[in-house]
């Protein structure tokens, strides 16, 4: 499958477009978009390239990666896919973005359908196999293309850096053992898409982020 990148500037979210070019049903994943701007920019691209958007996808239900579900829902009727293990922190979106002063423009969101690890999604005829990778919150989830050969991180792992654990439900032995378990075992030239900050790969970050010596 393809993959786009947007860069929504109120969190520093990258929020991907993976589509099917064959079938032109798309994914959108982890919708960050939060201004009329944000949104136009993704509604043109979808728009330009005739796309169909089959899912929503969250990695994990902090606010940054979710404050575009609503209007993504609202303009292309797309179910809301993610883990169980999150939908705590999805009935929490309004609280989370307490702290940033916007509680009155964001919704909280129920998951339309569970994740299950090991599962793999139907994008059109392109895959994206579910791979659990909880530490930075319970329910976090990465992405993998095998036949494309990328992975989509969410929070769990950075180039350089991975995620947080002092969030509610995260903790840094079991963060750790996600990624190196579930992550450093792809193959070396699978390219990283984390969720914020630049793309790297699998190999660059066994070699050289420090947390994961
Ligand atoms: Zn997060
Ligand atoms: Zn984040």
């Amino acid at each position: 499958m393809k993959i786009v990148k947007f860069a929504f500037s109120l969190f520093g979210i990258n929020t991907y477009l993976v589509y099917d070019p064959a079938t032109k049903k798309c994914a959108v994943i982890d919708p960050g978009m939060f201004d009329r701007e944000e949104e136009e920019a993704m509604e043109r691209f979808i728009e330009r390239n005739s796309l169909e958007v089959t899912h929503i996808i969250d990695t994990h239900l902090h606010v940054d990666h979710a404050v575009g579900i609503g209007f993504l829902k609202q303009k292309y009727k797309a179910p809301l896919f993610a883990h169980k293990d999150d939908e705590f922190l999805g009935e929490r979106i309004r609280q989370q973005a307490q702290m940033f002063g916007i509680s009155n423009k964001v919704e909280d969101v129920s998951i339309d359908s569970y994740l299950t690890p090991g599962e793999v999604i139907k994008i059109g005829e392109g895959e994206l196999k579910v791979i659990h990778v909880p530490g930075h919150s319970p329910g976090s989830v990465a992405l993998y293309d095998e036949k494309d050969g990328f992975v989509i991180t969410g929070d769990a792992l950075f180039a350089g850096s991975i995620g947080r654990t002092d969030l509610p439900g995260g903790d840094m032995t079991t963060l750790l053992k996600s990624v190196k378990n579930g992550l450093l075992t792809l193959p070396s030239s699978t390219i990283v898409y984390p969720g914020h900050g630049p793309a790297t790969t699998i190999g660059q970050e066994r070699a050289s982020n420090p947390y994961l010596a």
